[in-house]
């Protein structure tokens, strides 16, 4: 049994994905689970030293003392398991392009996906062929108009439409939702805590877990953290990384107090160890709005 905290190195860890991994931590502890350390770096072609960055992430973790078990899994080692899953599931080709799926499928879901309307499973085999000579398909999983239902710690019972998504992309690359799940799978994940942009995935991922043979894991996910006007914490929002913080002269002991305050698990000066948190920690006591970070 394990949690788990999965950043993609685009960028270094902010205030929000800092207390995510705080929360991710104290649900996975406060169960008696390991807590794993994964880096989904697929997708990382246009960040340079993504490298990098992944290892200042992993340092900012380990300064707030947050204690991990295991490796660190890597997801760019692991295109042999991502690959095997595929092939364990049935898949088809996909030619259209994101122009003609906006154009066929339905109005995009709040998280901005829209449920693809199966359009290449329905080719004929002579316009296949046509589409196969000139562009590179995607392979999507048959789904066959499936949906399900995941039970999250906060928002309770999230159902959602399993469409037929996408598996490897037009450039090869393991989509999110596949390597997200082979890995949780692979490493005995069964409590999935993350930021709550990514709710609406959680149901596809149940499904495809079940899918390979697995079992869906707990769900928990966090409010985001925001700005003054709203909007999703980012690195132009000012001093929020470990780095800038520190830069002021800020310790890792004073963000950890800052983003235990903001659970509502510490006073605003108070010093804390991750330990001590631990002792306070109740999941349903935990902050359902946005976190305003001022
Ligand atoms: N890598 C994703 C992110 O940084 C999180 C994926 C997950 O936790 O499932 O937003």
């Amino acid at each position: 049994m394990a949690g788990r905290f999965a950043p993609s190195p685009t960028s270094d860890l902010h205030l929000g994905n800092l207390r995510t991994a705080l929360v991710a931590w104290l649900l996975a502890r406060g169960s008696g689970r390991a807590f794993r350390l994964r880096i989904e770096d697929l997708d990382t072609t246009r960040v340079a030293a993504a490298g990098d960055v992944a290892r200042r992430q992993l340092a900012d973790i380990a300064a707030l003392g947050l204690d991990t078990d295991g490796e660190v899994v890597w997801q760019s080692r692991r295109l042999d398991a991502y690959a095997t899953a595929v092939a364990g599931l049935e898949t088809y080709p996909c030619y259209c392009t994101r122009r003609e799926i906006a154009e066929a499928a339905s109005a995009p879901h709040g998280d901005g996906h829209r449920p693809y309307p199966g359009t290449c499973l329905r080719l004929s085999a002579s316009r296949r062929a046509e589409l196969a000579a000139t562009r590179r398909p995607a392979l999507r999983v048959r789904a066959g108009g499936a949906s399900w239902t995941v039970h999250d710690v906060w928002a309770g019972e999230v159902t959602g439409v399993v469409d037929d998504f996408v598996l490897v992309r037009n450039d090869g690359v393991p989509a999110y939702n596949l390597a997200v799940v082979v890995d949780d799978l692979a490493m005995a994940v069964d409590q999935v805590c993350r930021g709550d942009d990514l709710l609406s995935s959680s149901p596809r991922q149940a499904w495809l877990a079940v899918r390979l043979g697995g079992e869906p894991p707990a769900y928990a996910h966090v409010p985001l953290a925001v700005n003054s006007e709203g909007r999703r914490l980012a690195k132009r929002d000012g001093a929020v990384t470990m780095a800038d913080l520190a830069a002021r002269g800020v310790t890792a002991g004073q963000v950890l107090t800052r983003l235990a305050a903001s659970l509502g698990l510490a006073a605003q000066d108070e010093p804390v160890t991750p330990a001590e948190l631990l002792r306070r920690f109740d999941p349903a006591a935990l902050p359902r709005e946005p976190w305003v970070v001022a």
